[in-house]
């Protein structure tokens, strides 16, 4: 049911339309708007909080699908559900919860991440931002980098050092923020190759006070909180590229098919139908991975290393289906007429943010040499 919701509101809301969002770097309101209704932006908040109540595995259905049509609101939607919706139900106390998650779970806030900074990418637990204990709560001092939704999000989740003397990772505190709160400032917008239509920004915070109720967890423990997350936010960017793999193929076979060359569809030609198989193989397998992590996470099993797994290999294998893909379609593939070059340019994030590419190799190596 799931799958076929989303296919339905994939095909009617984003297929006539991604192509000119990604074009004119529009973000796609009115998407994310019927998202909402769909339930897809409160599918795996609790229903005692006006969500549907659904696992990882569930949005990883419906991720595939949205992908499939439109990476830039694929990618809104993730980080939505898995960097914002997720920690706030797995890690906040009952106050918090009550208070944001309905509002989420309805779409009337849009959720943002807040953890990179200029500074700190891939090490993020050098960040320099700054919180400072004042009576009732905390002021935020910092600058954030490449904010997915920074500039539609009602709502932030900021990471900041709480106390600069404790030991690197058990110094940092998560923040609920909301838009509006004096000294948050959205800044540039990023212009960038891929996920065209996605919002990506900067964002300063001068002076923000922040009330302590704000506070996920205690004051030390938000790193932990922050890598939580990112273990869901892996398997929602593994199954983007399940979706951007996907249209890769689905467009090869038909172009295979139409293109004539020397006398016969260039799908008769061997080189052609080679990469086909390769291309559908490596998405079974990347869908194989993706689903797995998602289910050891619904069962609340650790799912550390195959999170890390799925999306090494599947932003891999989209990245080689999306190389090919261009190269099948040949000279078409490298206009805009055709989708895959959209494809192309979407697929290469997909190795870089939640953890690049050998970040994860990081984490699945020292589990395994641990
Ligand atoms: C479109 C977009 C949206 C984003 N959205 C968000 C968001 O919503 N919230 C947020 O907090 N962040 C967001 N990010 C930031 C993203 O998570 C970081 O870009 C990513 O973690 C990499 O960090 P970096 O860019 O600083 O690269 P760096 O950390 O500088 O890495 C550069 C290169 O060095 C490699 N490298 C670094 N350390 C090692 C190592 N120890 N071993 C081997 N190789 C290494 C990396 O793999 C990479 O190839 C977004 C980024 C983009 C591009």
């Amino acid at each position: 049911m799931i799958r076929d919701s989303a296919r339905e509101y994939a095909e009617r809301v984003l297929k006539p339309n991604a192509a000119r969002w990604d074009r004119e770097e529009k973000f796609p309101e009115e998407a994310v708007a019927e998202a909402a209704e769909n339930g897809f932006l409160g599918l795996t908040v609790p229903e005692a909080y006006g969500g549907a109540g659904l696992g990882n595995l569930h949005a990883c259905i419906m991720l595939e699908e949205v992908n499939r049509w439109c990476a830039s609101t694929g990618v809104t939607v993730s980080v939505h559900l898995s960097l914002v919706c997720a920690p706030l139900s797995r890690h906040a106390g009952e106050e918090l919860k009550a208070r944001y998650l309905p509002r989420l779970a309805s779409g009337e806030l849009l959720g943002a991440y807040c953890l990179s900074e200029p500074h700190s990418g891939s090490d993020a637990a050098a960040m320099r931002t700054r919180a400072r204990k004042v009576s009732g709560g905390w002021v935020l001092n910092g600058t954030k980098s490449w904010i997915t939704n920074a500039s539609h999000a009602g709502l932030f989740i900021v990471y900041a050092v709480t106390d600069p003397d404790r030991p690197k990772g058990r110094n940092i505190g998560a923040f609920v923020v909301e838009r509006g709160w004096k000294g948050l400032e959205v800044g540039k917008k990023e212009e960038k190759l891929g996920i065209r239509a996605s919002s990506t920004c900067e964002m300063q915070l001068a002076d923000v006070l922040v009330p302590d109720e704000n506070l996920i967890g205690d004051p030390y423990s938000g790193f932990k909180v922050a890598l939580d997350t990112l273990d869901g936010g892996r398997i929602g960017i593994a199954s983007q590229a399940l979706g951007i793999h996907r249209a890769c193929l689905e467009d090869s076979i038909l172009y295979a098919q139409q293109r004539q060359q020397f006398g016969r569809p260039i799908g008769e030609f061997q080189a052609i139908a080679w990469k086909l198989a390769d291309m559908a193989t490596d998405l079974d397998a990347a869908r194989l991975l993706t689903q797995r992590a998602a289910a050891l996470r619904d069962q609340g099993a650790a799912c550390t290393r195959e999170a890390s797994m799925a999306k090494l290999f599947a932003s891999r294998a989209c990245n080689r289906a999306a190389q090919d893909a261009v190269q099948i379609h040949g000279g078409a593939g490298y206009t805009q007429e055709f989708a895959v070059e959209r494809y192309y340019r979407d697929a290469r994030v997909t190795e870089i943010y939640e953890g690049a590419t050998d970040i994860q190799r990081l984490v699945i190596s020292r589990l395994l040499l641990k």
